[in-house]
Formats: structure tokens, C-alpha cells, sequence
């Protein structure tokens, strides 16, 4: 199997590419951070691109790499600039006041929220404003080959992320062909959703359809339950709406997730201490099985797989503990480039 044509090599590339290049065919204004595999309950996307606003990108870096969830964000979003009781500072959460006071301890000890007791009263005063630094989501479904199945199977999902509006646009990223799309294709799928086709080996790629801007402002439609057609069918359909509050929380929710992770995060979940995982750069650390003599997939590339065994203690004690083994350099490349792609402090 060749890397590039399996799915997941190729997701990296449109990675790579939507890192260097996004956005297509246009000058770059907004900073721009990419992720992979991220998205709600019912509906996870394979690239995640964020347009950002550089400078509240600058100032997000305060609050440190990690992410910040839900409970967090509602301490930081509100803490005040004086120092307050923090029940008269924050929002009624709708849920016990101890959960609020197991947060705003969590965001003392992260050093993003300054803590202080009059009494038995919990004082709170905010270390820096939390900035508005999300400017707009793209999702990106990759499937290297578009042909009439794949389009059908495509199709539903991308009607699902049209109805939600949930990311700004979505887009199909599909290997370049050098033929045009097939019209019969664009029928099996929302015309809101963009095609773009991506080169994989010169990481170049053009757009083939244009998207829609999605009406993230306004209430999107979940469509729970569709037995048969497509959204068009509403009779057969069951639905709820999603509030804009909702959905600007759960973009902020996946936004922070893609800040903490980025898009070379698959290492984590990969298995860099067996002894046949190596490293190919052409430029960009990716991953090669030594066993397979191929790139592995990261689904293979797990505790189950057969051929794993241990990196050699040897190997880890040449540098060891600073350096370690193959596997210890390929999570420091990545790391180091990770951190890189993310804003000084
Ligand atoms: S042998 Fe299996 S676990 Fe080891 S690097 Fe290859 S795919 Fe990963």
C-alpha cells in the first residue's frame, strides 16, 4: 500500500498542505492552526483548519498549550478585572457552585486565574482578558478517491455539517486527477460543500467547487433521524434545532481541542516505542514501519498490532534519559514542530 493513497497519509498531507497553503487561491490574512480528527459526539472531522486573528492568537498563548474545556472557559471568560466574590463575578452555572469552585482551583494551579480568600470567601481576579481569537471553522472530510460511492456514502454526512452549520464551510479534499470533477459526483453532494483538489506529492491544490459560507450566527437544524432520501426529505425526518449560544460554545469547545493538539498529535496514540518505528522526512516527520516497510497507518500502528515489539532498553540508554530511542526523537520532532506552528508567549 502506498502511504499517500491510504487515507490517513493523506490526511496528513492535506494537513501539511491547509497548514502552508490555506487558504486556496487566496492571500493568507488570518493565522492559521490545523487538527485532525476533531469535532462534537455525532459528527468528527477529519481536518480541522482554524482562521485565527493574530493578534488574539498572541494572547491566547498566555493561558498556556494545554486546552481549556468548557468548565474553564466559564471561569476565564468572566473573571473580572477587580477582585470579586466569585459568585457575584461568574454566572448562575445552573449546576452546584462546587463544580464552579473545583474550576477556578483548577485555573489557579494553571496559573491563568488569580485566587485569593476574604474569610471563608473565594475572591477571584483575572490575569488576562480571555481574547476573541477564533475568527472561522473549516472542516475538511478527505477522501483521496471521490468516485460515485464514496460520494454517496460523503454525501448524508456533509448534509448533516450543511444543516448544523456548525463549522463556517466544508470542503471534500480529493486527489487531483487531472480530469474534471464528474458532474454526476456534485450531484451526491450538498452544493454547499467545496472540492478541492489536492496533489499530495507536490502538496499543491486547486478548487474545484466553491462552498457556501454556513450561517454559523443563526440556529442550526440536527437532523436526529433520516431513514430515507436526503435533507430534502423533511417529511421522513426528525430534527432539533441548536441554539447560536450553543454552537458558538461548542466551536470555541473545538477550537481549544485543536490549539492543545494540532494536527501532529497522531504520534500520541501511535506505538513510537517499538523497535520498528522509524521516521521518513521528506520535509515533514512521518511516520514508517520498519516490519510492514511501509508507512503504517495509525489505526494499525497500536497495541494490537502483531509485529510490535519494545524498542531495544539499549537504544534508550545511549541518550537516555535525554534523548531516548528513535521513538522518543520522532514525539520530540513533532512536539518541537507543534509548538513552533503555535504563537510565542
Ligand atoms: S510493527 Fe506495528 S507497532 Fe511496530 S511500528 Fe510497525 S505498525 Fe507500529
Amino acid at each position: 500500500m502506498d502511504f499517500v493513497a491510504s487515507e490517513f497519509g493523506f490526511e496528513l498531507r492535506t494537513c501539511r498542505w491547509a497548514e502552508r497553503a490555506w487558504p486556496p487561491g487566496e492571500p493568507r490574512e488570518s493565522a492559521v492552526l490545523v487538527a485532525r480528527q476533531l469535532g462534537t459526539k455525532r459528527r468528527r472531522w477529519d481536518t480541522v483548519v482554524l482562521e485565527c486573528d493574530p493578534e488574539g492568537l498572541r494572547e491566547r498563548s498566555r493561558f498556556g498549550p494545554e486546552r481549556l474545556d468548557g468548565d474553564l472557559l466559564d471561569v476565564v471568560q468572566h473573571a473580572p478585572e477587580e477582585w470579586a466574590y466569585y459568585r457575584d463575578a461568574l454566572p448562575d452555572p445552573g449546576y452546584p457552585w462546587r463544580y464552579v469552585r473545583e474550576s477556578i482551583h483548577r485555573a489557579d494551579d494553571r496559573g491563568i486565574l488569580e485566587t485569593r480568600r476574604d474569610g471563608r470567601r473565594i475572591e477571584i481576579r483575572r490575569r488576562w482578558p480571555y481574547p476573541d481569537w477564533l475568527e472561522r471553522v473549516i472542516a475538511i472530510e478527505n477522501k483521496p478517491d471521490l468516485d460515485a460511492s464514496a460520494a454517496r456514502v460523503l454525501g448524508p454526512q456533509l448534509e448533516f455539517d450543511v444543516a448544523t452549520a456548525l463549522a463556517d464551510e466544508v470542503w471534500v479534499a480529493t486527489r487531483t486527477t487531472g480530469e474534471r470533477v464528474e458532474p454526476a459526483l456534485l450531484e451526491d453532494l450538498p452544493v454547499e460543500a467545496g472540492i478541492l483538489a489536492l496533489d499530495p506529492d507536490g502538496l499543491t491544490a486547486e478548487v474545484a467547487w466553491y462552498p457556501r459560507t454556513l450561517a454559523v450566527d443563526e440556529p442550526g437544524t440536527r437532523i436526529l433521524e433520516r431513514p430515507s432520501g436526503g435533507i430534502r426529505d423533511a417529511s421522513a425526518s426528525r430534527f432539533e434545532y441548536v441554539e447560536p449560544d450553543e454552537k458558538a460554545a461548542t466551536r470555541l469547545a473545538i477550537a481549544e481541542r485543536a490549539y492543545e493538539r494540532g494536527w501532529r498529535s497522531y504520534v500520541d496514540t501511535m506505538r513510537p516505542d517499538c523497535r520498528y518505528f522509524e521516521t521518513r522526512t521528506d520535509g515533514q516527520a512521518l511516520p514508517f514501519c520498519a516490519a510492514k516497510g511501509r508507512q503504517q497507518t495509525a489505526r494499525e500502528c497500536a497495541g494490537s498490532c502483531g509485529d510490535f515489539e519494545p524498542e531495544p532498553p539499549a537504544w534508550r540508554q545511549l541518550g537516555w534519559p535525554i534523548e531516548g530511542g528513535p521513538g522518543k526523537r520522532i514525539r520530540a520532532v513533532l512536539e518541537d514542530r507543534r509548538e513552533r506552528r503555535r504563537p510565542e508567549r
